[in-house]
């Protein structure tokens, strides 16, 4: 059976007049979807036989709480939730002073292997479909009484790797007639998969796109992921490039700080070399210290000299602050959690 949330309003309302049904149902069903309800029957405005009928032709998802942390310190929510077929993922949610921002995951799992990160570790497990990924802002709006208004695509999983029901949910989560978070508010990082970069460089869209580069040379970019061995810096750097000339957007670029491998000085001169006359945006993340990974965060002073490093020599470069420090940090966290302490799921 097809996910309700999963249609686009053009195909809810093609859907709609399969059933014999008057296109403005459409507007009506996709405004209660996207409001959350949890059955068919909360759509009161519809007659009791057209919900019947819904029920029995489509599925509507319904993620449940599995485990929700609130942070004492800033109030940043992070929530795992449990899927229809069991599988878990994770969200988060963000309070900034220009309002609230989530994070959300695309897939259950990821299977591009990076050496730091907790999400990668089991592989992946199965892609999210774009009603599934819509639910996680859905649910996290309706469970924290919040307004979302800025979403990004930094939990677990690769974006790219889920290429259409990413490109679908960004598709629903704008749509005027839903929850109608603009495109210029949302921001899709990639570990570099270059020919999906170039892609979706064709699709035109208005997002913020992120690259997780973490490394300015292919010695140390292949030694902590795999990614870079089909797409080596220069062949992402290439893709970058397309992208900007294609959308006329400026690329933001994830550079994680890990001791001694990712922070040398030289690494921070390649890096600026790398980027020189390209419209960027450099963001140095302190890794965060997942337990089956050998790496450790950079010191705060060296982090700091890498900064000026890059900004004496003209690249822009910010510190990333660090939300709801007391609860599980780096995405794929709670759900590993979750995993370790009941191996049945
Ligand atoms: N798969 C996508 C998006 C999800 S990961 C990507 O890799 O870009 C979101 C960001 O968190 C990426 O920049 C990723 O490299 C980073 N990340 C993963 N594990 C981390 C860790 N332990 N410490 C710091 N950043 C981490
Ligand atoms: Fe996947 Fe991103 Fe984690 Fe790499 S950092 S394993 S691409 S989720």
């Amino acid at each position: 059976m097809t996910e309700i949330k999963s249609l686009t309003i053009e195909e809810l309302r093609a859907a709609l007049a399969d059933m014999g049904e008057k296109p403005f149902r459409a507007g009506q069903i996709f405004g209660w979807l996207h409001r959350g309800v949890e059955s068919f029957d909360e759509m009161t405005n519809l007659s009791k036989d057209l919900r019947q009928r819904l029920a029995e032709r489509f599925v509507l998802t319904v993620p449940t709480v599995a485990r929700k942390q609130v942070s004492r310190v800033d109030g940043t929510i992070k929530y795992l939730w449990r899927l229809r077929d069991g599988d878990c993922v994770e969200s988060v949610l963000m309070h900034y002073e220009h309002g609230v921002s989530v994070c959300v995951s695309t897939q259950v799992g990821c299977r591009m292997g990076c050496k730091f990160c907790a999400s990668g570790l089991g592989g992946l497990k199965r892609h999210l479909s774009a009603g599934e990924i819509l639910d996680e802002i859905l649910f996290m709006q309706k469970d924290s009484g919040e307004t979302v208004s800025n979403i990004v695509l930094m939990g677990t999983g690769e974006p790219l790797d889920n290429y259409d029901n990413v490109l679908k949910f960004l598709h629903l989560v704008s749509c005027p007639e839903g929850i109608n978070i603009g495109q210029r508010h949302i921001s899709l990082s990639t570990s570099g998969i270059a020919d999906k970069i170039e892609a979706l460089a064709g699709e035109k869209l208005q997002i913020t796109l992120s690259v997780s580069l973490h490394a300015p040379d292919d010695e140390t970019r292949s030694s902590i992921m795999p990614v870079n061995q089909a797409y080596p810096v220069e062949r992402l750097m290439r893709a970058c490039r397309y992208y900007f000339d294609t959308t006329g957007r400026r690329i933001s670029y994830e550079y994680m700080m890990a001791r001694d491998k990712t922070d040398r000085p030289w690494q921070a001169e390649q890096l600026a070399k790398l980027l020189r006359g390209r419209p960027a945006h450099v963001n140095l993340i302190p890794l965060n210290e997942v337990a089956e990974s050998p790496l450790s965060p950079s010191k705060p002073e060296t982090v700091r000299r890498f900064q000026q490093a890059l900004e004496k020599r003209g690249i822009t470069a910010t510190v990333r602050r660090k939300l709801g420090p007391d609860i599980d940090a780096a995405c794929g966290q709670l759900r590993r959690r979750e995993l370790r302490e009941n191996t049945a799921l």
